[in-house]
């Protein structure tokens, strides 16, 4: 166990994560990252550690839920800054367990999850097969390790989030999963550690993802439901119009992914700039334009 800047606690085998967890006399909080940490994250271990209790983020980028040709290899990789990061945001301890520590075992006698295909096999999940499962396989991984009483996750990757929900749901796994809202720059571009990727120019377009979500979450909350085909398909034109290479829009019903059908709905969309892949959400509603 070593004390890193402002003094977080950093965690790098399951023998002193075990001793450190035993030193907290009650629960704790986790907030699970793949580190490249921004303001986004931030707000997850904020929102953690609002009643006290002891927070403890994860760094680790997870090789299961990188398909083929992905960025897994050229992902940002910041711990020094990262840990000065948590560490001012009032994060007690990081866990920043090795690939061997989190798979101990070889692939062929690896345990994995599959995750529903009515959740995963829809949205992100139909462009990156096999993510979602990995993204179980490692969260279930933690939360074994780490045991928190809550876990929180961004409302930035909602998909996520949801499958997330029901997977502990499901295995009565006994652990509460908060949402944080999207955090988001002066432009409504959503943070994320994939922006890096953006060109100054590619940047000055990127906010456009957001507006478009929200002028089409007005349009669906005005129109309603028989007007979902057409405003995806219009959704699909104005992102390509203006230089995205949109892989997809969708309105969907926030609790099943079954598509929309006018009441508790989302519209969802990803889309490439350049390299980098974009995604973003908002709730069928009037929005409150920026
Ligand atoms: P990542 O490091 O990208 O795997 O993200 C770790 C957690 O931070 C996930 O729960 C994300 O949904 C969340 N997150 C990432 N970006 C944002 C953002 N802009 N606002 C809120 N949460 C975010």
């Amino acid at each position: 166990m070593a004390t890193g800047p402002d003094s977080i606690t950093l965690l790098d085998s399951l023998d002193a994560l075990a001793d450190w967890r035993a030193a907290q006399s009650g629960s704790v909080h986790f907030v699970p990252t793949m580190g490249n940490l921004h303001a986004g994250h931030l707000k997850l271990v904020e929102h953690a550690a609002q009643d006290g209790t002891a927070v403890i983020a994860s760094i680790f980028v997870n090789p299961t839920q990188f398909g083929p040709g992905e960025d897994f290899e050229r992902y940002p990789r910041t711990l020094a800054a990262d840990l000065e990061a948590l560490a001012s945001a009032g994060c007690d301890a990081a866990w920043t367990p090795a690939s061997a520590t989190m798979y101990p075992l070889p692939e062929a006698y690896r345990f994995a999850i599959r995750a529903p295909a009515a959740l995963a096999d829809c949205l992100c999940g139909a462009h990156r097969p096999g993510h979602f499962d990995g993204v179980c396989g490692v969260v279930m991984r933690l939360l074994w390790q780490l045991r928190p009483e809550r876990a929180v996750f961004g409302e930035k990757d909602y998909q996520q989030l949801l499958i997330i929900r029901r997977m502990v749901e499901d295995f009565s796994v006994p652990v509460a999963i908060d949402a944080a809202p999207t955090v988001r720059e002066a432009d409504g571009l959503a943070l994320s550690s994939r922006n890096r990727y953006l060109t100054d120019s590619e940047r000055e377009i990127a906010p456009a993802l957001y507006r478009v979500l929200q002028a089409l979450a007005d349009e669906a909350a005005e129109q309603g439901p028989g007007t979902f085909d057409r405003l995806r398909r219009s959704g699909m034109e104005r992102l390509a119009s203006l230089g995205f290479r949109p892989e997809y829009v969708e309105l969907r019903n926030a609790e099943t992914l079954a598509p929309a059908d006018g009441s508790d709905d989302r519209v969802f969309a990803a889309a490439y700039l350049g390299r980098a892949r974009l995604i973003d959400n908002v709730a069928v509603t009037r929005q409150n334009r920026l």
